[in-house]
């Protein structure tokens, strides 16, 4: 018989449910709360330009829209309201070929949910998730949250996808890939047009279900406009459940995602949005639509922000070419938020971080993008948020504590990964 008087160990009287082991507090949360302390210019953050949110409209259209139909305070429709979701159809068809049917289209709390649902309709327990290597780490976060088997692969950075092609022959059997096709978090790799063919013939053999993540299509810097950007993975296959996000063109606090999803799949993903929390706003979303669908609004919002952020990415760029040389590698991304980077002496980033935030700038180590096997040498650095002067000034900082740091004894890291002394 318990003793009722005992000291409640509340440790034990509230266990946690097992999937919560599997959750990792992310160094990216710990570094974006230093990188909000003031002085330091925050590579670390992903976050858009607050300059291109639409501020004026917001108020403008929230004020009209309250006066003339207060009504839209009520709850709304589960999946979505139906005319955002006919503007979406319409608006990811130009990309898909043809439209998908907007009842296969469901809003979501950000893309972020939307992945969310659909780990929660497809994985049980112990399913292969395979990954890039590196992939984005608020996808690592969910699947490892539905108890995944992560299997990271090397996808953008693979131009025949061998490796996957190998993994898949020799018996690794996903039920999903996850990918970000254009300009990923965090390399801004593209996948080419063969690879996305690829990858979509080796989901129609082996029968996983391709996950496309496409917050950063829009943003692309690298055209004249007249170039068509490689067609979507959902476009070629039937396996595919596209995720898209109003955060990156819009503004985040929408906290409006949508996916998009095979015939089969939607009455279930939208089901399981009615369990998580019966829907997204409905005055958001009204909002939203008033916005759309003014007559060149998407058009000129997607040209401001390619050029503010194809000067901010070419600031950052000739800045770190400038301060580094050849001593820190990396791609020029054509579109997203990130520059991926490398030393090519293989300075520790993460031990590197202590001596840039003293020198006043953040980034995020890239060993967080790994799901196993980090090259600790890497480095993201996002230019999304930065003004061109404070991206210079970073890399100044960057070098200064690079130098102060090799001159500190820092170790490098192994060829292999681990660190080398
Ligand atoms: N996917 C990727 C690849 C991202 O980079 C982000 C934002 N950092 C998201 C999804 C989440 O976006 P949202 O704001 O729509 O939830």
């Amino acid at each position: 018989m318990p003793d009722p008087t005992a000291t409640v160990d509340t440790g034990a009287a509230l266990p946690l449910a097992a999937r919560t082991a599997q959750l990792r507090s992310s160094a990216i949360g710990a570094v974006l709360r230093l990188a909000e302390a003031p002085g330091i210019i925050p590579l670390a953050a992903g976050s858009p330009a607050h300059e291109l949110f639409p501020a004026a409209a917001v108020e403008e259209v929230s004020g009209r829209l309250l006066r003339e139909q207060p009504g839209i305070l009520q709850y709304g429709d589960t999946a979505g309201l139906p005319e955002l979701r006919e503007w979406i159809a319409a608006h990811v068809g130009a990309r898909l070929g043809a439209p998908p049917r907007p009842e296969h289209t469901i809003l979501a709390h950000g893309s972020q949910q939307a992945l969310d649902l659909v780990c929660k309709a497809l994985l049980d327990p112990g399913d292969t998730v395979v990954v890039d290597r590196p992939s984005y780490v608020g996808a690592l976060q969910v699947f490892r949250l539905y108890e995944a088997e992560l299997a990271p692969v090397p996808l953008a950075s693979d131009p025949g996808l061998g490796a996957l092609t190998d993994a898949l022959e020799q018996g690794l059997r996903p039920r999903l890939v996850y990918t970000v096709p254009d300009f990923a978090n965090p390399t801004g790799a593209q996948l080419t047009l063969v690879q996305r063919r690829r990858l979509a013939g080796l989901a129609d053999r082996y029968g996983f279900v391709i996950v496309e993540d496409d917050p950063y299509g829009e943003l692309r810097y690298d055209t004249d406009g007249t170039t068509a950007p490689p067609p979507a993975l959902a476009s070629l296959s039937d396996r595919v459940i596209r995720l898209g996000s109003f955060s990156k063109v819009l503004f985040p606090a929408a906290r409006l995602g949508y996916l998009t999803a095979p015939a089969p799949l939607a009455p279930v993903l939208g089901l399981l949005k009615q369990a998580s929390d019966l829907g997204n706003s409905g005055f958001i979303e009204r909002i939203v639509l008033e916005l759309v669908t003014r007559p060149g609004f998407v058009d000129d919002q997607t040209a401001a922000a390619r050029t503010l952020y194809a000067a901010r990415r070419d600031a950052l760029a000739l800045a770190l070419r400038r301060q580094f040389g050849d001593t820190l590698q990396f791609d020029m991304p054509g579109g997203g938020f990130f520059i991926w980077a490398r030393f090519a002496d293989r300075t520790d980033a993460a031990g590197l971080l202590a001596h840039s935030l003293r020198h006043r700038v953040s980034y995020v180590p890239g060993a967080e993008f790994y799901a196993a096997g980090p090259d600790r040498a890497t480095l993201r650095l996002s230019f999304s948020g930065c003004s061109t002067g404070d991206l210079a000034r970073a890399a100044g900082h960057l070098h200064a504590a690079w130098s102060s740091a090799a001159a500190g004894g820092l170790a490098a890291v192994a060829p292999g990964g681990g660190a080398a002394r």
